[in-house]
């Protein structure tokens, strides 16, 4: 879409430089899809481009691995998995190429929308927001003040497309430490079309081998993470998702009925809890889900899907 009401394009990341009427532009993907005329009352002025940036896409030290928020989808994809990141057994990294997967994505999208991008747009469907609240993601986020803060990326994400940015600021990267990533995870997705756009993303961690913590998105309006002493029993698992879940919290869109979505996020928190609590590599699991296999993704991006 052209976006004909911006006078600039203005090359920064300095958020002392952001005043009404500007968006940061990072992969456009939306920016460019939605127009001018879907971010606030007036249409936007300016694009503030974080393409020069210049910001290491992945750094990875013994701590965690640090995001920035330019990084790409394909960047992100390109992470190998558990357990080779430099010698490091990281099992929670076996959840990046899923979440990645779980992108309705085409070639331009896969290759320029980013991290940042994603997180700052919002959508309940947004796998890298599943990604980052699932690993106890931090989100650092600029100021124009000169001021730098963090937020849990569970806590970023506040409803449907909207989020804890005050205007001008600017998310920097997000970082996920190490602790989460050597848990092992689970991950079940649903779509009600092959293809489809996530309607229900839950993601399960054993951190220290003992203590469940349950993240679910797309099936709600915002992230809903549960953490659990051990691991629950059927039950108590079903109370607590109960009690944190209030029925105007699922998200009601084509995608998706809220009963469905309901009904889903608590049949497959089971199936995590089930696959949690065994021993892991144990046979016989059920699992749900339409998981969109890589090839078929590369399939269809190499005919521009
Ligand atoms: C065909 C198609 C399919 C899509 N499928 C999905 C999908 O399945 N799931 C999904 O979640 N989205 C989807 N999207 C929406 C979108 O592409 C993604 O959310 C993408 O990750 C946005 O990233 P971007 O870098 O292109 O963002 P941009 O378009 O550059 O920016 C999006 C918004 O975020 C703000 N922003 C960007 N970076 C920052 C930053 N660092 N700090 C502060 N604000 C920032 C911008 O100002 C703008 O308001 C799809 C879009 C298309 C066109």
């Amino acid at each position: 879409m052209d976006m004909n009401t911006i006078e600039a394009v203005v090359p920064t990341t300095d958020p002392a430089q952001w005043r009404d009427g500007d968006a940061w532009l990072a992969g456009g993907t939306v920016l460019f899809s939605y127009g001018s005329y879907a971010f606030g009352p007036q249409p936007l002025k300016r694009l503030l481009d974080l393409g020069a940036a210049g910001w290491e896409p992945v750094a990875v030290t013994d701590d965690g691995i640090e995001l920035a928020a330019t990084c790409t989808i394909a960047g992100l994809y390109s992470l190998p998995g558990s357990p080779d990141v430099a010698g490091r057994a990281w099992p929670g990294l076996d959840l990046v190429r899923p979440c990645c997967d779980s992108f309705v994505a085409s070639f331009k999208v896969w290759n320029m929308s980013t991290v940042g991008g994603n997180l700052c747009t919002s959508l309940p469907a947004g796998p890298v927001i599943s990604l980052c609240a699932g690993l106890d993601g931090v989100a650092t986020i600029l100021g124009p003040g000169g001021t730098s803060r963090t937020v849990p990326v569970a806590d970023f994400v506040t409803g449907d497309a909207t989020n804890c940015l005050a205007p001008g600021e600017l998310l920097r990267s997000v970082y996920l430490p190490a602790s989460a990533l050597a848990s092992r995870a689970a991950f079940r997705r649903l779509s009600l079309s092959n293809l489809g756009r996530s309607g229900v993303l839950l993601i399960g961690r054993l951190d220290g081998g003992t203590s469940l913590v349950l993240t679910v998105t797309a099936a709600t309006k915002r992230p809903v993470q549960l953490r659990f002493d051990g691991i629950p029993d059927a039950d108590e698992l079903a109370a607590s998702l109960d009690e944190s879940i209030p029925g105007d919290l699922y998200h009601d869109d084509i995608h998706g009925l809220p009963a469905w979505r309901r009904d889903m996020t608590f049949r497959l928190a089971e199936e995590i809890r089930s696959e949690l609590a065994a021993p892991q590599g144990a046979p016989g699991l059920t699992v749900s889900g339409d998981f969109w296999p890589p090839q078929a993704r590369h399939n269809a991006l190499s005919k521009g899907a």
